[in-house]
């Protein structure tokens, strides 16, 4: 069984080498009435009912790398910041978000099937800076749009708990990626 670190309402399933891509860390949000995940990335397949129970999953951007496990919560509500929705809803979204030459995509259509399950949420609905989640026993998330590394990218911060999930803006050797058609450094 994979780690499993806990900050009161807050459980950390760490991926393979602790969040290193491809394969992030899931966090799992527990409230009263609610129970969310913020991502889904490839552990999310490791993890057995505690995920795939989940009611909502909110997306803090949108990359393959982070949708690996959305085929297995078919019934969850889906929700992302709006400048990412249509990357989340269809292929052709996702395409304009990548940004790439078409044979290049075709490519990698290939390679997120079988490497991280990719599935597109056309019912996925869109989110705004500042969205407040109210798990219930006052379990609280909030939306921060922070863009650049895609238009859309978002902190979720657990207001309840003190815990922000920042998403993949990253501060490794590896560097944050803006190589995207809806990235911008500035
Ligand atoms: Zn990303």
């Amino acid at each position: 069984m994979d780690s499993v670190q806990h900050w009161g309402a807050v459980r950390v399933y760490l991926g393979d080498k602790s969040g290193k891509y491809p394969d992030g860390n899931q966090v799992i949000v527990q409230g009263a009435e609610l129970r969310v995940a913020f991502d889904t990335p490839l552990v999310a397949n490791r993890i057995g009912p505690d995920f795939d129970e989940v009611d909502l999953v909110i997306l803090g951007h949108v990359h393959e790398d982070h949708m690996a496990g959305l085929h297995r919560v078919p019934r969850a509500g889906v929700q992302v910041h709006e400048a990412d929705l249509a990357a989340a809803q269809s292929w052709a979204g996702l395409c304009a978000h990548y940004g790439y030459a078409q044979p290049v995509l075709d490519e990698l259509h290939g390679m997120i099937v079988a490497d991280f399950h990719y599935q597109p949420r056309p019912d996925a609905t869109a989110y705004t800076d500042g969205t407040v989640w109210d798990l219930g026993a006052g379990v609280r998330v909030r939306a921060h749009h922070l863009p650049g590394h895609t238009s859309g990218h978002c902190a979720l911060v657990v207001e309840s708990e003190g815990v922000a999930f920042i998403g993949d803006i990253d501060l490794t050797g590896f560097g944050p990626y803006y190589g995207d058609a809806t990235s911008s450094l500035q």
